[in-house]
């Protein structure tokens, strides 16, 4: 299955979001200079192969069967834009520190992975969190989708 949720918020470019925050704020008014920083969230996002089971779900359940999904992961970042290059981050850091996650992820058996013992997409975001956000200032939000219809959104709050 190929994971394609509703993008409520458009789609400027394959697998990046840029929204502005109308409630810039202003900066250098003390020093008679007058200049608006903009806020933005940018995302990028990334997909795996894997299976996984769901031990603790009761008896019977379907999804305590072996089976697998095609996952996608949106990684968010929020924060002031850098007048200087006009980003917010270059999407090749969020990349890079995903890279070694996906190396771990990708058509692995989820379960066999350490804090993945019983990997429903709520304790996968907290694994991508606790993950990612040691090097990446400003993560934001991290959504997973498991099907196209069925996914975890996380801000971090454990
Ligand atoms: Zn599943």
């Amino acid at each position: 299955m190929q994971p394609n949720g509703p993008r409520p918020n458009g789609t400027p470019h394959a697998g990046v979001t840029c929204l502005t925050n109308p409630g810039a704020s202003l900066r250098g008014a003390a020093t008679g200079g007058l200049l608006v920083v903009m806020r933005a969230r940018v995302t990028k996002d990334f997909r795996f192969e894997a299976a996984h089971t769901l031990p603790s779900l009761p008896e019977g359940h379907k999804c305590r069967q072996m089976h697998g999904h095609s996952f996608k992961v949106e990684i968010s970042i929020e924060g002031e834009v850098d007048e200087s290059v006009g980003w917010v981050y270059d999407h090749k850091k969020i990349s890079e520190a995903m890279a070694p996650l996906l190396d771990v992820l990708d058509h692995a058996y989820l379960n066999d992975i350490e804090g993945l013992e019983s990997p429903t997409i709520e304790r996968m975001a907290g694994w991508f969190w606790k993950k990612l956000s040691p090097q990446l200032p400003g993560l934001a939000e991290i959504v997973i989708f498991e099907t196209p219809t069925a996914r975890c959104s996380f801000k971090g709050e454990f």
